[in-house]
């Protein structure tokens, strides 16, 4: 990229859902805008991998987050504005609780225990395609940029300069829109920030950036046949809590049928022990778990697939690997004030005191970013 020409209104550090959000709304306001992100993708914690076989057209399973829920307004507001299509979480059935392979599983009604979630026909890929295309297609159309690992921000001279090794770009303003902690780790500022600022962005707990997830398609759905709602809570994993990751058919595919669960955390034994495996031998105690909970059929499965985020640099820092007793409470308030003279506005669900964490705090951040910064740009 020649640094001549790499000036714009805003750039946007970090392509996940509060970036993209942020990048789409300034763009849609007439602002010029570059978002970078470090991956050769965008949608950050969102991935969704197509099923095998993959010459079947399958839909696709959620290996970062799959639920919303109804109370969340803004991810009601992108359903709505982008006509995407909603399915309810499958809970129907018994429910299982396993305390391990000495015992015989037990099988309860979970009803009420669990709350209505939502999904995402397509996965949770269709929303970050969504805001892709409208970033891409707004008012002044915003430049989205893949494998641009931002390492340095300089403001000098009433800009800021927005560095890799190279110079990427020269921005009247920034966003940031990555994990506290990584930005804490990965980004120099200078002038340095705040000490109070730089504290916050080290102590702000990145959301399921310990967890991983591990996905298992089959041909039917047997555990729903035997009466089973495929919900299940293990004590002794590898997989701790388990659902049900089908989606139904659509005019373009048919449905898929999955099991997903949600790996012991890497501070316990098990987990450690598991995530040291070998990708066979995981995929193996993963099926050997799922055949004692729902049947032998457990073992004929059309796909494996697993994502350790503890182990995804751009998504967790080391102090992640360690799970929190609890939801943190988010959305520390030096978030909602700009930086550097009201040029460095931050994103990213951690930011968020609505709904902190999740897919609907990100849009909330991201939204909150671009209406902040249009009024000091304007
Ligand atoms: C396994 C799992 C399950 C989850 N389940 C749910 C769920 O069911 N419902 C829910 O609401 N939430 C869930 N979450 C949380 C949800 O994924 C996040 O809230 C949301 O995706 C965060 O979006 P974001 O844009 O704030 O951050 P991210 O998605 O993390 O995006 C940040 C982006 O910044 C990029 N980046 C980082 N550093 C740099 C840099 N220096 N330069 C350039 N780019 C950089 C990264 O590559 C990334 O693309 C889950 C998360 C995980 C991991």
């Amino acid at each position: 990229m020649n640094p001549d020409q790499a000036q714009c209104d805003v750039a946007v550090v970090g392509g996940g859902i509060a970036g993209l959000t942020a990048a789409w709304q300034l763009a849609e306001a007439g602002y010029s805008v570059m978002l970078f992100d470090a991956r050769d993708r965008f949608g950050g914690r969102v991935l969704t991998l197509p099923a095998a076989p993959r010459d079947r057209n399958m839909p696709w399973l959620d290996v970062g987050p799959a639920w919303f829920w109804p109370h969340q307004r803004h991810m009601q507001l992108m359903v709505s504005h982008f006509g995407l299509e909603v399915f309810a979480q499958h809970t129907q059935g018994l429910a299982t609780f396993d305390r391990g392979a000495a015992s015989v599983p037990e099988r309860f009604d979970a009803t009420g225990q669990l709350g209505r979630s939502l999904r995402l026909m397509g996965g949770m890929q269709a929303l970050t395609s969504a805001l892709v295309r409208a970033a891409q297609s707004a008012h002044r159309p915003a430049a989205l940029i893949a494998n641009a690992h931002v390492r340095l921000l300089r403001w000098v001279n009433g800009v800021i300069e927005v560095s890799e090794s190279d110079l990427l770009c020269s921005a009247r303003a920034v966003v940031l829109a990555a994990p506290p902690r990584v930005l804490a780790r990965d980004v120099e500022f200078s002038p340095p920030l705040p000490e109070a600022l730089q504290q916050s962005l080290r102590n702000t707990v990145t959301w399921m950036g310990h967890s991983m997830k591990c996905v298992v398609s089959y041909e039917q759905p047997f555990w729903r046949n035997a009466g089973l709602s495929g919900y299940a809570v293990s004590w002794t994993g590898p997989l701790q809590e388990i659902h049900d990751a089908s989606m139904p058919s659509s005019a373009e595919s048919p449905a898929t049928y999955a099991i997903m669960g949600f790996v012991t955390p890497r501070t316990s034994p098990a987990g450690t022990a598991f995530r040291s495996a070998s990708v066979a031998e995981r995929r193996t105690a993963v099926l050997e778990q799922l055949a004692r909970l729902f049947g032998a059929n457990a073992l004929s499965v059309l796909d494996y697939e697993e994502l350790d985020w503890s182990a995804q640099p751009l998504s967790s820092a080391t102090d992640d690997v360690q799970p929190p007793s609890e939801h943190p409470a988010y959305g520390a308030p030096l978030f909602d004030a700009l930086a550097w003279e009201g040029r460095l506005a931050w994103a990213g669900a951690e930011t968020s005191a609505v709904e902190g964490g999740y897919l609907d705090g990100a849009i909330a951040s991201g939204l909150r970013a671009a209406r902040l910064l249009e009024a000091t740009l304007r």
